[in-house]
Formats: C-alpha cells, sequence, structure tokens
C-alpha cells in the first residue's frame, strides 16, 4: 500500500524534473523603446512644444480612466524624431514596409502597398511615436500636430476631389488603430468620421440613397458615442430594439430613414446626457477626439491581455490611419471580405477567404452573417475576382509569404484596405515554407527562420483515435485543427475559473461567437466551439494563433449563455458535461473520445531535414525508460544525454528492496539488498540500450537523498497501530516498522538539496555505485556479444571537488574492467564523466576535466545554487519577479545568460583548456528552451538534452541558432 502511494507520487516525478517549468509563451522580438527611438529611417525633427503643466482633465478623457498604466510617463520630450504623419495613396507614399516601429504593421504595409501600385483608398498614418508623446503628455496631444492633421486632409482631399466637411461632396475617413504586432479587434476603430447635419444631404445626394447616408450616420454616431465617449454599446442597442418594437420590424434593414433619423436623435440625446455636451458637429473635432479615442484604446484592458498573452512590451505605442472611407454596402455590386493567399489552417496553396456582398468590414470578421466562399466571388464578380487575384498573387510575391488581406468593393472598384504577414497553424506554416522553398521564393534557412520553435509543440497535439466509434451530433466549420475532449462552459470567466480549479481537467468554452473580451477564456480552453462565424471569424483567428483545435459556425446548436446550455436537436448538454471537438473536421462529440499521437512525417520530416544540415549542435533525450526512448528516436533524438536511474528504483516489485538496502544495518545487508536490485537494474538498461543501439546513452548514477524512497513517516506509525495483536510474527513486524520509523528520523535531512545526495551516496555507500556500474557495463556486454554497437556513458552526479570523482571514477573502472575481462568483448568503449551542477565544478573544471571523459551540465541544480533559489520553493516569488522585472524570464526556464551562463562558460573553457576534445552538453530543463539552446551553441557546446516531446524544438532551436551566427559573422564582416 505504502510502496503503491509513494510509487504514484514518484512517477509524476519521472515525467517532470524537479525544476517546475512553466510554458513559455510566444517570443516576439520586440525591441526596447530605448531602440524604437532610432527608426530606420529618419527625417527632420520636428519641433512640438509641450507645455509642462497640462491639466489632467481633457474633454476627450471619458474612456481613459486608469489608461496610462503601460507607457510609462518618462520626461516630458519637446521635439518628435519624425515627421508625425506618414501620407499614402495614390501609388505613392512616405513610408515603407521598413517603418512598422513607426507606422505600425497597418500603416506600413498601406504605404507599401500604395507604393508598389496596389489600390489602396489614400490616407495618411499618425505615429506610434506621436502615441507615446501623448502619454507622456499627460493625454494630450501637442498643437503642431493638430495643424499637421489639416495638412495631410488637404492632401486627400486633392487626391479624391471630395472635401472634409463639404455638405456638398463630403470625404469622410476612418480612423483605425495598428500597432507594431498585430493585436487583431484588441483596440478601437471609429468609421463613417466627417458626417454631420450638413454632410449628410451630401453624402446622400452623392450616393443616390438616403437611407444609405442615414444608416452610416446612425454607425458613425453609435460607434462614435460608445469607442470615444465610452458610453455602453447596449444602451444604443436598446434603442434600435425599441423601434424596432415600436414598428413591428424584424431586421435591422427595414429600419427607414424616419427610424434611423429618430434613432440618431436619441443617440444624440443620451451622449448630450451622459457626458454633458452635444454630439461634436465640426469634422475635425470629430477627427482629434477619435485619434485621441484609438491612441488610449492601446491601454483598455483587453489590449493589456493580449499583451501579456503574447508578450508585447507595453511601451511601443500605436500608431493610427486616418483613410478615405469605401463602402462594400452600396448595393450589390458593392461587397468586402477578408482572405488569405493560401490556406492558413491546412497550408495548401489555394485562395482562401470569405466575402459578403453589401456589407460593411465588420459583417464579415464578427461572424454575425456568415460569408460566402471567396471562390463564389468568381461566379457573382469575375472581374474583380480576377484582379483580387492577381493583386493578393502580387502582394504574396512582393512579401515573399502568405499574405492575410482585407478588402472592399465600392461599385465594383476594389480597393485593398489591408495585408499583412498571415498568421498560420504551424501545420500551414510548414507546409507553406517548404512548399516555398521549392517554388524558389524563400531559401531553405529562410525557411527554417519561419518558424518559432515552440510552435511546433502544436504538431504533438493529439487527434482523435480514428478506431473508436463515436456519433456525431453536429458539424461546424474546421476552423483550426487539433482535438479535444472537455467540461463545457459558457462564459470567459467560468472556463477560466473551471480550468484553474485544483485537479481540473481540460476545459471547452461554448459560445454563440467569441469577441475580442473572451481572450482569457479561450487561453483556459483546450479548444472553442462557436455556434456563428465563419473560418475568418475572431474564435477560428485566435484559435489558431494559439495553436488550439476550434470548431467554427455550427449552426445547428444553439448556445443558451444565460440557462449555461448547448442544445442540438432535442439533445440539451449542459454545464460542465463532456464534449469532444475535432478541429480538422468540424465534428462535434458527446462525451469524451481518446486521442492518438501524430505521425511526423511529410512536410514536417523534410523540413527537420534542413535543420539537421544546418545545426551544429547535436540534440539528445533525457529517457529514463524504454518508452521514453522509443518516442525520444522517433522525434529524432541522437542519443540519451540524462538516464535518472533513480526512476527505475520507484517501480512497485523494486521499492521494497531500495528500502532494505537504506535501513541495512551492515554492509552485508545492504549488499544482498543490491544483489536482488541488480538483475531488475539490468533488464532495464538492456532494453534501453537496445532501443538506442548505435548512438551514445548517458546513464547517472544515484542521485537523490535517500529519504526520498521511504515513506512517509504518519504512514509508518499508522501501519504500527494497525498490526494485529496477536499475530504470531507481531514482535518481528513492529521491530521493522520501528526500524524503519528510526531510520527515518536519521536521513531527515533540513536541506535535502544540499545534503547527502549525488556522488555523495555513491562516496559513503560505494556498493550502491557497483551495483549500478555492474548492471549497466554486464547489460552493455551482453548486446555487445549479440554483435549490436552500445555506447554507455557512466556520469557522476553534483561533483564539486576533483577528489569526489575521483573516488567514483575508481570504483567504476574496477567494476567496469573486471567484467569486460570477465566477458572478454571486444570493440566496446565506454566512458565516465560528470556533471557540473555545482558553481564550484564550473570554476575548477580545468582540475575535474583530468578524470573526466565528458561534461554535461545540469543546469537545475546549477540555477539553484549559482542564484540561492530552491528549486522547490522559488515557485512562490518567481512569478512576482518576472511580472514585476525584477527578473526578466525564471531562471529555471530559460538560462540566466550573465549568471548561471557565464559558469557554463567558464566551465566550457576550463575544461577544454585540460582536454581540448572534451565532449560538453547541458542535460537540464534548459536544453529544451528555444533561448538556452542559442547560448548553449554561441558558448561552444556540443549537445543539448532535453525530454523527448521537446527534441523537435532543440532541433530546430539549434538549427535558427547557427543560422543567426552565420547571419551574425555576414554583418561583421559587412
Ligand atoms: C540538473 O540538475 O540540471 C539535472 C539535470 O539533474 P536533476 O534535475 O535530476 O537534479
Ligand atoms: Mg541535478
Amino acid at each position: 500500500m505504502v510502496a503503491t502511494k509513494k510509487k504514484k507520487k514518484k512517477t509524476k516525478k519521472t515525467a517532470k524534473p524537479r525544476a517546475k517549468t512553466k510554458k513559455k509563451p510566444a517570443k516576439k522580438t520586440a525591441k526596447p523603446v530605448s531602440m524604437l527611438r532610432k527608426p530606420e529611417k529618419k527625417s527632420s525633427p520636428v519641433r512640438v512644444q509641450v507645455k509642462s503643466k497640462i491639466k489632467a482633465k481633457s474633454k476627450t478623457k471619458t474612456k481613459s480612466t486608469a489608461q496610462s498604466k503601460t507607457v510609462s510617463k518618462k520626461k516630458v520630450r519637446t521635439t518628435l524624431e519624425n515627421q508625425p504623419c506618414f501620407f499614402f495613396g495614390g501609388g505613392k507614399a512616405d513610408g515603407d514596409a521598413t517603418l512598422r516601429d513607426l507606422l505600425g504593421g497597418k500603416g506600413a504595409g498601406l504605404a507599401e502597398m500604395s507604393r508598389i501600385g496596389i489600390p489602396v483608398p489614400p490616407g495618411f498614418t499618425i505615429t506610434t511615436e506621436v502615441c507615446r508623446i501623448y502619454y507622456e503628455n499627460n493625454l494630450e496631444i501637442p498643437k503642431d500636430i493638430d495643424a499637421e492633421l489639416e495638412k495631410q486632409m488637404a492632401k486627400i482631399e486633392t487626391l479624391v476631389g471630395a472635401k472634409f466637411g463639404d455638405p456638398d461632396n463630403p470625404l469622410l475617413v476612418s480612423v483605425r488603430s495598428g500597432a507594431k504586432f498585430s493585436m487583431p479587434g484588441m483596440m478601437d476603430t471609429v468609421l463613417n468620421l466627417g458626417l454631420n447635419k450638413d454632410t449628410i444631404t451630401g453624402l446622400a445626394k452623392k450616393t443616390g440613397d438616403e437611407r444609405f447616408a442615414y444608416d452610416n450616420y446612425r454607425r458613425f454616431v453609435q460607434m462614435f458615442g460608445n469607442v470615444v465617449l465610452g458610453i455602453d454599446k447596449d444602451k444604443f442597442e436598446k434603442i434600435i430594439e425599441q423601434r424596432k418594437k415600436d414598428r413591428k420590424i424584424k431586421q435591422d434593414s427595414s429600419l427607414q430613414v424616419e427610424d434611423l433619423n429618430f434613432i440618431i436623435r436619441k443617440f444624440k440625446s443620451i451622449i448630450k446626457r451622459k457626458t454633458g455636451e452635444s454630439f461634436p458637429d465640426d469634422p475635425y473635432v470629430q477627427l482629434r477626439m477619435a485619434r485621441d479615442a484609438v491612441f488610449r484604446s492601446w491601454n483598455n484592458p483587453r489590449a493589456i491581455s493580449y499583451r501579456k498573452l503574447n508578450d508585447i512590451p507595453g511601451d511601443l505605442g500605436t500608431a493610427v490611419t486616418v483613410q478615405m472611407m469605401v463602402y462594400g454596402n452600396m448595393g450589390n455590386n458593392s461587397g468586402t471580405g477578408v482572405g488569405f493567399t493560401r490556406n492558413p489552417a491546412s497550408g495548401e496553396k489555394e485562395f482562401y477567404g470569405e466575402y459578403l456582398l453589401n456589407a460593411q468590414g465588420e459583417d464579415v470578421v464578427a461572424g454575425i452573417r456568415t460569408p460566402q466562399p471567396i471562390s463564389q466571388l468568381a461566379d457573382e464578380m469575375p472581374v474583380v475576382f480576377k484582379q483580387l487575384k492577381s493583386l493578393t498573387g502580387k502582394l504574396e510575391k512582393h512579401y515573399r509569404d502568405v499574405q492575410d488581406f482585407e478588402f472592399t468593393i465600392q461599385d465594383s472598384n476594389l480597393y485593398m484596405l489591408q495585408t499583412r504577414t498571415g498568421k498560420r497553424t504551424v501545420q500551414a506554416a510548414l507546409k507553406i515554407a517548404v512548399d516555398m522553398v521549392k517554388e524558389k521564393l524563400i531559401t531553405k534557412e529562410e525557411a527554417l527562420m519561419r518558424i518559432e520553435p515552440a510552435q511546433l509543440d502544436q504538431l504533438l497535439h493529439p487527434r482523435l483515435d480514428s478506431g473508436t466509434e463515436y456519433e456525431v451530433i453536429a458539424t461546424g466549420l474546421p476552423a483550426s485543427p487539433g482535438a479535444a475532449s472537455g467540461a463545457i462552459y459558457f462564459t470567459s470567466e467560468a472556463a477560466v475559473k473551471a480550468a484553474s480549479a485544483k485537479g481540473a481537467g481540460p476545459v471547452i468554452l461554448v459560445r454563440q461567437e467569441t469577441n475580442p473580451d473572451d481572450i482569457e477564456g479561450m487561453n483556459a480552453a483546450a479548444g472553442i466551439l462557436t455556434s456563428r462565424g465563419g473560418r475568418t471569424s475572431h474564435a477560428a483567428v485566435v484559435a489558431r494563433g494559439m495553436g488550439k483545435c476550434c470548431v467554427a459556425g455550427c449552426e445547428v446548436a444553439r448556445v443558451n449563455e444565460a440557462k449555461k446550455q448547448l442544445q442540438i436537436g432535442k439533445l440539451i448538454i449542459k454545464e460542465k458535461e463532456i464534449i469532444t471537438i475535432n478541429g480538422s473536421t468540424g465534428e462535434v462529440i458527446l462525451g469524451s473520445v481518446p486521442t492518438i499521437d501524430p505521425e511526423l512525417s511529410g512536410e514536417f520530416a523534410e523540413f527537420m531535414t534542413w535543420a539537421d544540415e544546418i545545426r551544429k549542435l547535436k540534440v539528445r533525450a533525457n529517457a529514463d525508460t524504454p518508452v521514453d526512448a522509443i518516442k525520444a528516436r522517433k522525434f529524432g533524438a541522437e542519443g540519451i544525454g540524462l538516464c535518472r536511474t533513480e526512476h527505475m528504483f520507484f517501480a512497485e516489485e523494486r521499492l521494497p528492496i531500495v528500502q532494505e538496502m537504506i535501513l541495512a544495518d551492515s554492509v552485508e545487508e545492504r549488499q544482498d539488498a543490491l544483489d536482488r536490485l541488480l538483475p531488475f537494474q539490468k533488464k532495464d538498461f538492456k532494453k534501453l540500450f537496445d532501443v538506442m543501439e548505435g548512438l551514445p546513452v548517458t546513464i547517472r548514477t544515484l542521485d537523490p537523498p535517500l529519504h526520498e524512497f521511504l515513506p512517509d513517516k504518519k504512514v509508518i506509525e499508522k501501519e504500527i497501530e494497525e498490526i494485529d495483536k496477536f499475530d504470531e510474527e507481531y514482535e518481528e513486524k513492529i521491530d521493522k516498522k520501528k526500524k524503519m520509523l528510526r531510520r527515518i528520523d536519521e536521513l531527515k535531512e533540513i536541506n535535502p538539496m544540499l545534503g547527502h545526495r549525488g556522488c555523495r551516496l555513491g562516496i559513503v555507500y560505494p556498493e550502491i555505485t557497483e551495483m549500478q556500474v555492474r548492471a549497466i557495463i554486464e547489460a552493455a556486454c551482453e548486446l555487445t556479444k549479440a554483435k549490436k554497437k552500445i555506447i554507455p556513458e557512466i556520469m557522476i552526479p553534483l561533483v564539486g571537488h576533483v577528489n569526489e570523482l575521483k573516488n567514483q571514477k575508481e570504483v567504476v573502472r574496477r567494476i567496469a574492467d573486471e567484467i569486460i575481462k570477465k566477458t572478454r568483448v571486444k570493440d566496446f568503449e565506454y566512458h565516465v564523466g560528470t556533471m557540473i551542477e555545482i558553481p564550484r565544478a564550473a570554476l575548477t573544471a580545468d582540475e575535474i576535466a583530468q578524470e573526466a571523459d565528458f561534461f554535461s551540465f545540469g543546469t537545475n541544480d546549477m540555477t539553484q545554487m549559482a542564484m540561492g533559489f530552491s528549486r522547490d520553493d522559488a515557485g512562490k516569488f518567481l512569478g512576482y519577479y518576472v511580472e514585476k522585472g525584477i527578473l526578466q524570464k525564471d531562471p529555471f526556464v530559460s538560462i540566466d545568460r550573465n549568471g548561471v551562463g557565464r559558469l557554463l562558460q567558464i566551465g566550457t573553457e576550463k575544461g577544454r583548456m585540460t582536454k581540448p576534445d572534451l565532449k560538453v552538453g547541458i542535460c537540464g530543463e534548459h536544453g529544451g528552451d528555444p533561448d538556452s539552446i542559442e547560448f548553449c551553441d554561441m558558448v561552444g557546446l556540443d549537445y543539448v538534452s532535453c525530454s523527448p516531446f521537446r527534441v523537435p524544438i532543440a532541433r530546430l532551436a539549434a538549427a535558427q541558432a547557427t543560422i543567426k551566427q552565420k547571419q551574425q559573422t555576414a554583418e561583421r564582416d559587412k
């Protein structure tokens, strides 16, 4: 009983080494703000007068409370380093694609498109630098920049022949956010800006459609009221609903001009009531207020949360793009859509996207109407379709990557609104990278650099076992691949709460449609199911980015968030019940379905061979069992870098013998127990060597403190109480238990991680090392005799002084040579090396290398000892440290380059001073962390060793490290 319990606990440890690891968020290569102050292209500085003391209160601040949290208030600058606005349009542009820091992704993309002759509605981008000044300046824009707005508007006016505020021929604009890194839907936008009681007539005249004009005015007042003036969306929606009810109308589209006029009046009176001011009629006032609101939206709670999740610095700020409005809702010759130049879910080279005729952009992405597949546009508007294909093809060639584009057709004229690198699943990313190399669009090295190593993890996600029978209860759109089973929850908060509860299983978030407020719930869920929306809906795009499976637009499913139930036909599924979703097929299944690991073949295999051709670092796996070793080989491991032998001691039939060994009173007693352990260990090693035939296998001698193998004292005390007093062997049993209690007390240590563990065990009890060496060498010799190439490496842990290694090496050599002599095997070699885990070992590595054939850095213990952070307790404060910026990263996850890394460097250099060919590796958790792998490559290590599932990640990270070094050398040579 006791042993089983103990075993369970320890088995868990086998899977997860002692260092607590945290999943690393996707890394962005964001530069600190100080670097951004020197953008790639410089133009003459613009003098800006900034008042040193500005009243904190501003009319437009309604929605800005608690806004300036992350954009720091530094000393107020009085000069801009760059021009504040960059114009684009008419086949020209002030900026280009290189100015992402300054113009944001959207602004830089529009500038570049305009430069290469893609039709975009003209406009200009106000830089992120202005945004930062706005925050530094207590949420106020210096006057000079306001003046600049008018000059830029005049340029648009000249180009399009309309005028901002002109009652006869009004120019209307959109005001959009756009940061350096894409933050889809997280910040705000205002459309139809420039409408007022005068220009509305001009718009009606120009379009010949009065209803259209009033509908846009209604949308504008509503959007402005919400985004700029901070009035709750519901307040406006209620007015619309009430009017529809009064007029017995179901659809918004049935509202007539008088209804819209009525609604607009009501909207304006709410605004007056809530803000104390009339709705602004002056287009320039509207423009300035909208611009500031978009700047403020950089710091709205969902944007902050998105940045945290995606590791985007909080002080970059957003750019604002002001652009001529074009309308996709001007009748059936108009429309709007979004698309990708290749399928972002599978990577297939097919035009992929959706559109709606007579609709505005939001209608497609919001999932309110289910859009048509883009192929249908070929029938409905063949000329426009052809033009769209050709323009997007040109964009893909130009950027040499998949493009995610937005377009609007206004009266049969096609405008591209946006293009950016398409987010894709990792499956798609691999296929696209491999295809593009074959199409000679990119090089192999570029292909390798395009995939974030950690993303490969998604390829290892399970899929449904096709051998299992299951009943599909509904089918939606396959929006993001993979499969997951879990308990359903209907709100983001409920999903987060359920997923973080103690002992929680996976969670599926079920929504009618998701919106940016659901981001936390989506992050907590294993999968997402929505009843509305297409493949480019918010749910689909965000799930793909997160690598979560998603079934979207499952229209037969009725999601009742209030009643917390999902209804499919007559079937009602309540909160907490389990469903399974298959994001690769769109299937929804009742109950849980077993899953299987994916095959790593095809594009994946090809891509990985390119990584292998380039990388210098070898990649091994930390594996303790033959099952792990098989997995490791499948994932491309080139050996085992660490086999923790203690994990073999916890098996049910062995633990009692191990306990006997620990409790032994004499060497003879201990030897007796060890003799019985020997066959088990030998069998394990034989299997392990067999699986890894031809590759090195590093086996570490016993490492943990012995008390870890003994049961809990309380359990023994309880067992003593329960021994039957009339049992014939009562005395004997009591004695045995009491001895155990005594020994537990004797072995108890105040600080076991620095106590009697590692090589210290083998030094005090050499018989333990002897038994382990015997098991290793006998197993290896027997297989060698059977003509297998076995390469054992015996590794001594926790050495701090050369004499410790000398002592253990003598034991290893004595036993190993005796067996080799006895078995008379030929062509057999073994090596004896050590872990470098103690700072002293790194500092005296030149001495230690005299006794070692190889070094392997145990960076888990090394981090613990170098930083003085207990591996078992640091979790209590490290999260706080990282959050507060005291440490950039958790040092147990990613190597602390300046401290622990320095020890690694010293250890390697000193070791190689003694033995220039000394093989050096790393087997701590850092061996699977891309950033640490890059560091290991720089230091000149021979290999990294990590858990089997991280082997592909390490192979790619190692290749990227080599490529980066090559690029840096080339840069230096230039
Ligand atoms: C280490 O300390 O880095 C190591 C690999 O050993 P363990 O985690 O087993 O202490
Ligand atoms: Mg260790």
